[in-house]
């Protein structure tokens, strides 16, 4: 569609360009699809997915089963690759959301730009990646080289020490992005860490609740008291602890899916596998990105779920969640 149609009203921003919420289709809300070779990855070898064709070949996977977009969750700078992710989805037609932002400091070598760059340039870097296209590098040196794909979302993250300290610097620059933006703030909890800590900071900025969404709050089974409180607060919950048996069961999510839905809070549920190299199928791992649909979501609806709430959380939920906020100003 062409910017003249969506002047005015909400819009999606896709590697691909713009597309109209409900174009979302059935949506995955975080994956990660590649991520190069990287800090992490020398702590955990399966933080390292760096194969074209085996991601092709998995978003073929998805599409397979009706997948329609994904939201990839790799930030600027952390590994992401941008062009692929634009390569991959031009290749597949599957729809990609991609993130600009900051992640967890274990992912950026000891003397990265992230750890010390004023609030003020990286909102600027985030400004510019969400409205001019994303930069290809930035992974050591600052980055310059850039691609017409966009980012579609700012994601944000804090550790165990939550969002004080030298944290606070990134979680700032992030929120004045988004106040300038409109753009969605997707956020890594640790265990559900942190989470109303980092709610009070974005609205303390000014933001809305709806424009954020927390991850990982269904890590742990006693969060559930915790994650109905954050919940209360109005932000989108995104649940992507599923088929990760160190964790919990697929039984015990789908328990705590219906506690979320009994509470009233369907319409804030978003999901995802938050995969990495272990569990995609074409990386030879034994989830894949048709798991949702081939096995999870089925055990959703005889756990008794109808089949309008999974729609609701594939569909309806993503596709305002990761809207753009109209501003008005
Ligand atoms: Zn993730």
């Amino acid at each position: 569609m062409s910017m003249a149609e969506i002047d005015n009203r909400s819009f999606i921003t896709t590697v691909t360009g713009p597309i109209a919420p409900e174009e979302i289709g059935f949506c995955h809300s975080h994956e990660h699809l590649f991520l190069k070779e990287g800090p992490a990855a020398k702590i955990d070898p399966s933080l390292q997915i760096d194969d074209f064709d085996k991601t092709v070949q998995e978003l073929n996977l998805f599409k397979e089963v009706g997948g329609t977009t994904i939201v990839d969750a790799q930030p600027i700078g952390s590994g992401r690759h941008s062009q692929w992710l634009m390569a991959a989805s031009q290749e597949t037609g599957v729809q990609i959301v991609a993130s600009t932002g900051f992640h967890k400091l274990i992912f950026y070598p000891e003397n990265h730009w992230i750890r010390t760059t004023d609030a003020d340039i990286l909102s600027e870097l985030f400004i510019d990646e969400l409205q001019n296209g994303m930069y290809t590098d930035g992974d050591e040196a600052w980055p310059k080289e850039r691609i017409t794909a966009k980012a579609g979302i700012i994601k944000t993250a804090s550790d165990f020490e939550g969002v004080g300290g030298h944290i606070y610097r990134l979680f700032k620059a992030a929120a004045q992005a988004a106040l300038a933006t409109g753009a969605p703030i997707m956020s890594h909890t640790e265990l559900g860490r942190a989470a109303l800590d980092q709610i009070k900071l974005f609205t303390d900025f000014g933001l809305s609740p709806r424009q954020l969404i927390i991850c990982h709050l269904d890590r742990k089974m006693d969060n559930v008291d915790y994650m109905l409180h954050v919940a209360s607060t109005g932000v989108y919950l995104e649940l992507d602890t599923i088929g990760r048996f160190k964790y919990h069961s697929d039984e015990e999510e789908v328990e705590l899916i219906i506690k979320l839905i009994e509470a009233g809070y369907e319409n804030q549920i978003l999901l995802g596998l938050d995969t990495t190299r272990k569990r995609l199928k074409s990386y030879g791992g034994d989830l894949g990105l048709d798991y949702l649909v081939q096995t999870f979501l089925p055990k959703l609806e005889s756990g008794g779920v109808s089949k309008a709430l999974i729609k609701k959380m594939m569909h309806d939920n993503p596709a305002k969640a990761f809207s753009k906020n109209i501003l008005v100003k």
